[in-house]
């Protein structure tokens, strides 16, 4: 692995209840401060993907049978999802998951509960958080149960800051989100990797938008990565353009 590859993904195969195998042999290499974007429509074994790196996994039953994956060179598929943040890992799962009968507020500040650097500190992150989010900071006082979809999936990802990672697995961020909103979080998450060089691998059905934002791509099908290539190129490949972007 060359040193800037932050995380390596190599030929994992997984399998749900002992039997149903959802990833056939899947490779992928996120290298430090990029954002690479995972491909494909339903089904296709993104979000499977991504428990695999963060190890969430074993709550549904499923078991990465083959191959490894290595953050830095060192391999993790034995580590917690605990230990994973320790690490700078953090995902931001699928639908939002925010706990509604807590303020947006407390909401963020759950998620600097594996912080030891102290009160300031996290004070600190959770002032950076309301500058990238200012939504946040208006909605501070809310429950999230009353706060809007965009606002959500904002708290959900300024959660996932409060823990101050390196790299941040998101899973289907646009989700039932208005192509205004979707924008906005979108400009959000490139702001946060230029400026916080914040590593993103984003999971997105949405082809169109992930590709302006990231700066390579793979496109999963039925359990295996079937092409792979930087935003640029592959937004301008008359398959994708067809298949994916409906611009062939
Ligand atoms: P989506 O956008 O719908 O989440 P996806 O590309 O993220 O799609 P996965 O959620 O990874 O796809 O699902 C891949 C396949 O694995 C699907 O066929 C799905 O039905 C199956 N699957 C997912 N979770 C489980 C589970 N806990 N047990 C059994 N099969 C599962």
């Amino acid at each position: 692995t060359s040193p800037n590859i932050l995380l390596n993904v190599n030929g994992i195969e997984v399998i749900y209840n002992h039997v149903i195998l959802v990833l056939k042999g899947v490779s992928l290499q996120v290298p430090e401060g990029s954002v690479v974007a995972l491909l494909g429509g339903n089904g296709a074994g993104k979000t499977t993907t991504l428990r695999s790196v963060s190890n969430l996994l074993a709550g549904e039953r499923g078991d990465v049978t083959k191959g490894s994956i290595e953050l830095r060179g060192e391999r993790i598929e034995r580590l917690t999802p605990a230990q994973l943040v320790q690490r700078g890992v953090i995902q931001v799962m699928e639908g939002r998951h925010c706990f509604a009968h807590l303020t947006i507020e407390e909401n963020l500040l759950t998620g600097a509960y594996t912080r030891t650097d102290g009160k300031a500190a996290v004070a600190q992150t959770l002032e950076k958080v309301y500058n990238y989010f200012p939504r946040l900071k208006t909605r501070r006082t809310s429950l999230a149960a009353y706060t809007s979809g965009g606002e959500q999936q904002m708290c959900a990802i300024g959660r996932a800051l409060m823990a101050n990672p390196n790299m941040v697995l998101l899973d289907e961020p646009s989700m039932g989100l208005a192509p205004q909103i979707v924008e906005e979080v979108f400009e959000i998450v490139k702001d946060l990797n230029q400026r916080e060089k914040v590593t993103f691998l984003l999971a997105e059905q949405n082809t169109n938008i992930a590709l302006r934002y990231a700066d390579y791509g793979y496109i999963l099908e039925s359990g295996r990565i079937v092409m792979d290539g930087k935003a640029a190129e592959l937004r301008e490949n008359e398959d994708v353009k067809e298949f994916y972007l409906g611009t062939g």
